[in-house]
């Protein structure tokens, strides 16, 4: 199993599809699940600062995903959100809703699930987030921290909102950038920390093709 974590704008979810698809991998993109729990919060109209609300929502949810790194699929209640999940206001609010202690303990049993089901299978799997080498998956084969400068990473989720139809624009992005990586490593449980037996790849310099090459030679390594 490879575990891929890093903060925002790394080319983590573009590389992590890529890596899965190129090994014959499945994928979890464990963001995606942080990032649906959210929309249900705000969708309730439940303020994502009280938590105890936060965490009623959280139980009731459905949520399924799946693990097909080239259709990536996210349903809540038996509906596919996989765009709603990626507008400004769910990526306003993630940060909150996933500092809840309940909420991480909800998820990271749900992912830890999804992989044993997958590890019982041929081909292993490719799994992104902030915690899966330091808490969901401490004995990952491969442990790989992927890092840029503020700029690179503010740029790429610009370039990206861009290319999803969204409004891009630079200067907010590089603040909420920056806003989500200090609430991510700042947070009590599971904070965002690179684990010590992880490789630190640093992508400010490589393209997505470069950031392959990389992890595909760690992989084979
Ligand atoms: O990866 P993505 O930017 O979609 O993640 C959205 C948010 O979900 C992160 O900013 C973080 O607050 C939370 N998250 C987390 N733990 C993970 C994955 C994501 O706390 N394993």
């Amino acid at each position: 199993m490879v575990a891929l974590d890093g903060p925002s704008g790394t080319g983590k979810s573009t590389v992590s599809k890529k890596l899965a698809a190129a090994l014959g991998a499945t994928y979890l993109d464990t963001g995606a699940m942080y990032r649906a729990v959210t929309l249900a919060v705000l969708r309730a109209g439940v303020d994502p600062a009280d938590a105890a609300e936060v965490v009623r929502v959280a139980r009731a949810v459905e949520l399924s995903m799946g693990t097909d790194p080239l259709a990536p699929a996210v349903q809540l209640d038996g509906a596919e959100v996989e765009g709603a999940i990626r507008g400004p206001e769910v990526t306003g609010a993630v940060s909150a809703v996933s500092a809840v202690p309940e909420v991480r303990e909800l998820l990271v049993a749900l992912q830890r699930e999804l992989i044993a089901r997958a590890m019982s299978e041929p081909g292993g799997m490719v799994v992104e987030g902030r915690d899966i080498g330091t808490v969901v998956v401490p004995d990952a084969g491969l442990k790989v921290y992927l890092t840029a400068s503020a700029d690179a990473r503010a740029a790429r989720r610009t370039a990206q909102d861009v290319s999803d139809g969204r409004d891009g624009d630079l200067r907010r992005t590089h603040a909420d950038v920056q806003r989500r990586d200090a609430l991510d490593s700042g947070r009590k449980v599971a904070p965002l920390r690179q684990a010590d037996d992880a490789v630190e790849l640093d992508s400010t310099d490589l393209d997505i093709a470069g950031v392959l090459e990389q992890l595909t030679k760690l992989v084979e390594s």
